[in-house]
């Protein structure tokens, strides 16, 4: 039978069992499209870098002897939108089956299935053989639960993939979790490891979008493109990680400093969810690094990784598919504030948010708690309307891909979704920011200051945050600690804060 088989921009697994498959009957398609670029403003290097990894996939499968259209955003052959270049190849190539691969969006999955219920055709869709978990598998372990406790996900995955396990059922070790020793700040005195950094020349790619007219945000250098982009150069930077990363790895992953915009993070992501690289590809090299040099890499560190692969990564996936499409529009705290405009460019006193989003804008990308404690905090306490913030993480970021951005935005960061993802919002004031970085000192506002003139509005906002929602918030035993220090706190200096946050959030842009 005539064959079609769609590949998605994030579907580019190069051990796929389909790719060992030769089958002369089937095309392979590779697609650019205006409207997978065009549903949120991207950043230019996750443009770039989809499109670049794109043309290796196809250069890949055509080396493997499948045969391969690729279509480009400028070809002439090239219909716009997905659905109309698949109507117009279908009845061109008088196509007789048409295949794709599960998608791992909710949008492109609704789309993908009806499209195929207008056909006449046959329709078979594959797995992309990625996750480890399937898309129900979280669903069915928390049947019938309110929440969904990461840590019982993740203990089960252990066990289920025998990672960090000795006998049957114990954790290596004796224990779970080593969080409690993760939790170092950096020292700035000291060296860093540097990135390992690639250095493309895509300024053909950058050209080429430019003419389309794709509405980009951030900068790029597309003369040395610095991600990598195929299978090949996602493994040279998950060795870097493993080799020179990884034994600092759980250490120091809560920890923030001045102009080191990656520290001993892996930057795997993009690899990892283009599909590039296999999670447990990833997990094992981590684990032979482990087993290889125990006195360089301690079991915190290797837990503290291993718990982001197996464990939040296939959770978030799994809560994404639990809850959406209900998900999206969640706003547990009715926020309705818009987004600050210095999101868009940087230009905050804000030192702290100064530094993660000027890294943001210039290198697609911010580690963990940049993203968490940093924008999302400053956002929550804020009170932005989840909706204008899913769009910036979703746009910003080299690997935003919906099912991992909106869980971790709207779920874990924001709290909008009152409690699926985590037990409690993740919070904090200008204390947490100064413990974990070296961001507050030379600031504009003053840390230690909730209210008067230069106070860090961090300070009023917090305070301000957990006042407005005590209704929503004072129950839960894990905040119990900040009612109790709010409850010594005189009604003046409530009045204070409450009024300090008012002005702030007045002249926003200004901050
Ligand atoms: P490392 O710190 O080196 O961690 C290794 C890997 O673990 C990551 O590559 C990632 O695959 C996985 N991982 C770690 N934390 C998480 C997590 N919370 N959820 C899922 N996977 C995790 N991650 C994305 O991949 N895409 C997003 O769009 C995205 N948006 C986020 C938005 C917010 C508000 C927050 C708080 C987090 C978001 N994350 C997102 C999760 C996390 O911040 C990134 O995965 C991580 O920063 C990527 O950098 P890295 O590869 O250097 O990660």
């Amino acid at each position: 039978m005539k064959t079609l088989r769609l590949v998605l921009g994030d579907q580019l697994n190069y051990t796929h069992s389909l790719v060992y498959t030769l089958d002369t009957d089937t095309t392979w398609l590779i697609l650019e499209t205006k409207d997978e670029t065009g549903y949120v403003d991207h950043h230019i290097q996750k443009v770039i870098g989809f499109f670049a990894a794109m043309y290796n996939y196809a250069r890949f499968l055509e080396k493997k002897g499948h045969q391969v259209i690729h279509i480009k955003i400028n070809d002439s052959q090239n219909k716009g939108s997905l659905i109309d270049n698949l109507s117009h190849l279908i009845q061109e190539l008088k196509i007789e089956k048409f295949e794709y691969f599960l998608p791992d969006e909710f949008r492109l999955d609704e789309r993908l299935k009806q499209y195929s219920n207008t056909l006449s055709i046959p329709v078979q869709v594959w797995d992309t053989e990625h996750f480890l978990a399937e898309r129900d598998t979280l669903g069915q372990f928390f049947e019938g639960k309110k929440e969904y406790l990461m840590e019982s996900f993740y203990r089960m995955m252990r066990k289920r993939y025998g990672i960090l396990m000795e006998g049957s059922g114990k954790p290596l070790g004796g224990k779970w979790n080593y969080d409690a020793e993760n939790r170092k700040k950096w020292d700035a005195k000291k060296k860093t490891i540097p990135p390992l950094l690639f250095t493309h020349n895509f300024t053909d790619i950058a050209l080429e979008i430019e003419k389309a007219q794709i509405k980009t945000i951030g900068s790029v250098n597309a003369a040395a493109f610095n991600w990598p982009v195929s299978r090949k150069e996602s493994l040279e930077l998950l060795h870097y990680f493993v080799n020179y990363l990884l034994p600092h790895f759980g250490t120091y992953q809560d920890a923030m400093s001045i102009n080191e915009w990656s520290l001993f993070h892996s930057r795997l992501s993009f690899s990892l969810n283009t599909k590039m690289i296999h999670p447990l590809e990833v997990v094992r090299a981590a684990l032979a690094a482990f087993e290889k040099w125990p006195e360089k890499i301690s079991l915190s560190q290797i837990e503290g990784f291993v718990r982001q692969i197996i464990g939040w990564r296939e959770y978030m996936r799994g809560v994404y598919w639990a809850r959406m499409p209900e998900f999206a529009r969640l706003n547990y705290f009715n926020h309705q504030r818009k987004l600050p405009v210095w999101f868009w460019n940087a230009d905050t006193q804000m030192r702290c948010q100064q530094q993660a989003i000027e890294q943001s804008l210039t290198h697609a990308y911010a580690h963990h708690i940049q993203r968490l404690m940093v924008t999302g905090n400053f956002a929550l306490l804020a009170q932005v309307n989840p909706d204008e913030l899913d769009e910036w993480y979703l746009g910003i970021y080299m690997d935003a891909i919906e099912w991992v951005e909106i869980t971790n935005t709207r779920g874990m960061s924001q709290f909008a979704d009152g409690g699926i993802v985590g037990t409690k919002p993740y919070c904090g004031s200008a204390n947490y920011i100064n413990k974990m970085s070296n961001y507050c000192s030379n600031c504009a506002y003053e840390k230690d200051k909730r209210h008067g003139e230069k106070a860090c509005p961090l300070n009023s906002l917090y305070w301000n945050f957990y006042l407005n929602n005590e209704d929503k918030l004072r129950s839960n035993p894990r905040i119990g600690m900040v009612y109790m220090q709010l409850d010594k706190m005189s009604p003046a200096e409530k009045t204070a804060i409450k009024e300090q946050a008012a002005s702030y959030l007045e002249k926003i842009d200004q901050l």
